[in-house]
């Protein structure tokens, strides 16, 4: 691997208002490019929308975006987050497995909504749509309307309280298997990243068993560095990287903007032993 291809300043996950961030896909792309940013890739939960409104634009003002996408996934009945890197947005397989997606975050938030009234917190799905506008409905809008409601304090609390992992709201059914997804994501020219595998708590034989079936998928690639870590992760998950064959990703996984976390584009360099995922993501 040459030099220049480890000083490369990609950031290959990041959050719009196309699904539960707080950036429109133009404002990210500003910030992005503000950031000094070269390659970059918005992976918005279960849509491309973000991504195809601003394609073009990124490429006249010299950005090089590719597609992405953060597909939620079912793997032993655990929650894992793949994403979809350089693929064709328009693939049919792509459009089916998407489409599935929304139907199931649909279905998804009607069953939180009746588990929530059941316990005296009544919201409908209207009041979540419009939280939600025009993006794919997630926690994050539920989490919104019970703050503006006064069910909660902050969105923080909602999820601690009734919709994070293990509470009521956490209801998992729906998405598609780990599998399925990483095939589409092949199926449509592109390359499959494990999410941020430092939030997923099982234990490293899991972990390894999750990498087997993923890479006889069709996975490629693990995120080592995931937002602000410290540097124990990032070697961590290097030597995994290197373990089981797979290309070293990294993104900030941004949202919005706070002080303590990782920026669009200002992440640490991956180690100079794994082999970066651009190696794989040729135009
Ligand atoms: P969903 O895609 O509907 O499963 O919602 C998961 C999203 O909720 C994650 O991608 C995070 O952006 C967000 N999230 C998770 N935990 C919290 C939290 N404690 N406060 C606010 N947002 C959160
Ligand atoms: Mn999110
Ligand atoms: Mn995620
Ligand atoms: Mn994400």
């Amino acid at each position: 691997m040459n030099l220049s291809s480890y000083t490369l300043n990609a950031d290959l996950h990041t959050h719009t208002t196309a699904s539960d961030g707080a950036l429109s896909p133009s404002e990210l792309i500003a910030l992005a490019i503000e950031n000094g940013t070269q390659m970059l890739a918005i992976t918005d939960h279960d849509t491309v929308a973000g991504y195809q409104t601003v394609r073009r634009m990124a490429k006249q003002r010299g950005l090089n975006l590719i597609s992405g996408v953060e597909v939620s996934t079912t793997w032993n009945g655990m929650g894992i987050h793949v994403i979809g890197l350089n693929f064709d947005t328009e693939h049919a397989v792509i459009a089916d497995l998407l489409a599935k997606q929304t139907d199931a975050r649909q279905q998804r938030a009607q069953t939180i909504l009746h588990k929530l009234k059941k316990v005296g917190l009544p919201i409908s799905l209207n009041e979540v749509q419009e939280s939600a506008s025009h993006s794919h409905i997630g926690r994050p809008h539920i989490a919104r309307v019970m703050v503006t409601k006064g069910y909660v304090k902050t969105m923080d609390r909602a999820f601690k309280k009734y919709l994070g992992a293990g509470k009521i709201g956490d209801v998992k059914s729906g998405w598609v298997d780990l599998s399925e997804a990483v095939a589409a994501i092949r199926a449509g020219g592109g390359v499959a990243v494990v999410a941020h595998p430092n939030h997923y708590k099982m234990t490293r034989t899991k972990l390894m068993r999750l990498l087997d079936e993923f890479i006889a998928a069709g996975g490629q690639g693990i995120e080592v560095i995931s937002g602000k870590q410290p540097q124990d992760v990032t070697e961590k998950f290097a030597q995994i990287a290197i373990e089981k064959g797979l290309y070293a990703s990294l993104g900030s996984d941004f949202h919005r903007y706070f002080p303590h976390m990782a920026t669009v584009g200002r992440l640490m360099s991956l180690p100079e032993k794994v082999t970066p995922i651009w190696v794989a993501l040729s135009p």
